[in-house]
C-alpha cells in the first residue's frame, strides 16, 4: 500500500545562512525516505560543490532557454543568477512514490504551492537575527556585496516566513533534523494523502455490513 501511494512534496526555504544546506545534506543521505530535487544555476560553483549534486551549472543563456522552453516546474532570480527545479524529476519521483524536497527560495516556494496546493512549505531559520547576520558573515564565501544582496533579500523573505505551513528553528542542528524528518514523516499519514486507502477500507466495511445483512 505504502508504494503505490503518490509521494509528499516539501518545499524547504529558508534565509541564507539559515545552515539549511548542512541540514539537508542529512536528507540526501537518506535516499530510501526522501528524494532531493537537484536545481539548475546560473551563478557559478563555490569551492567544494559538486556538479549534479549540488546544483547543475548552466551558463544564462541555457538557462533562459531552458526557462522558455517549460524545463522548470519553478525558476526565480535570486541575486542576479537563476535557479530553476527542472519538472520532470520531481513528476517522475512523487508518481513512484517518493517523499520529494525542494530546497528553494520564496518565489519559487510560492510557484509551486499554486502547481501542487498540497504541497508542504517549511521555512528554516536561525533562533535570531544576530546569530543569522554571524552565520551569513561567518560563512567567508561571499563578497561583501553578495552579503548585502542576501541580506536585502532575507528582509524581503522575513515578510513573507508567514505564507509558509512550519516554522523549524535550526539552533541545535540535530534537533532541527529530528523535527524536520517528524514533520515529513507525519504528513504522509494525513488523510487528504490517504484517499486510496480511505476507500479501499470503505469498500470492505460495505460488504461486511451486506454480508451482515444477509
Ligand atoms: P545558493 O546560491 O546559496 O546556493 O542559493 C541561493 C538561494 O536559491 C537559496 O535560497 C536556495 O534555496 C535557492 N534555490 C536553489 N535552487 C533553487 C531553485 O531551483 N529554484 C528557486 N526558486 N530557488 C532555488
Amino acid at each position: 500500500m505504502e508504494n503505490s501511494k503518490r509521494g509528499c512534496l516539501f518545499v524547504v526555504s529558508g534565509f541564507s545562512g539559515s545552515g539549511k544546506g548542512t541540514v539537508m545534506e542529512w536528507f540526501r543521505s537518506r535516499p530510501d525516505r526522501y528524494a532531493l530535487s537537484v536545481s539548475c544555476t546560473s551563478r557559478k560553483p563555490r569551492p567544494g560543490e559538486v556538479e549534479g549534486v549540488s546544483y547543475y551549472y548552466i551558463s544564462h543563456d541555457e538557462f533562459r532557454k531552458r526557462a522558455e522552453e517549460g524545463f522548470f516546474l519553478e525558476h526565480a532570480i535570486y541575486a542576479d543568477h537563476g535557479y530553476g527545479t527542472p519538472k520532470k524529476f520531481v513528476e517522475e519521483s512523487l508518481a513512484a512514490g517518493k517523499n520529494v524536497i525542494l530546497e528553494i527560495e520564496l518565489q519559487g516556494a510560492m510557484q509551486v504551492k499554486k502547481i501542487y496546493p498540497d504541497t508542504t512549505l517549511i521555512f528554516i531559520t536561525p533562533p535570531s537575527v544576530e546569530e543569522l547576520r554571524r552565520r551569513l558573515v561567518g560563512r567567508g564565501t561571499e563578497t561583501a556585496e553578495e552579503i548585502h544582496k542576501r541580506l536585502r533579500r532575507a528582509v524581503e523573505e522575513g515578510r513573507y516566513m508567514d505564507q509558509y505551513d512550519y516554522i523549524v528553528v535550526n539552533d541545535d542542528l540535530q534537533t532541527c533534523i529530528r523535527q524536520l524528518d517528524a514533520l515529513m514523516q507525519a504528513q504522509r499519514l494525513r488523510a487528504s494523502h490517504s484517499a486510496e486507502l480511505i476507500g479501499s477500507i470503505r469498500g470492505g466495511l460495505k460488504q461486511l455490513e451486506r454480508e451482515e445483512n444477509e
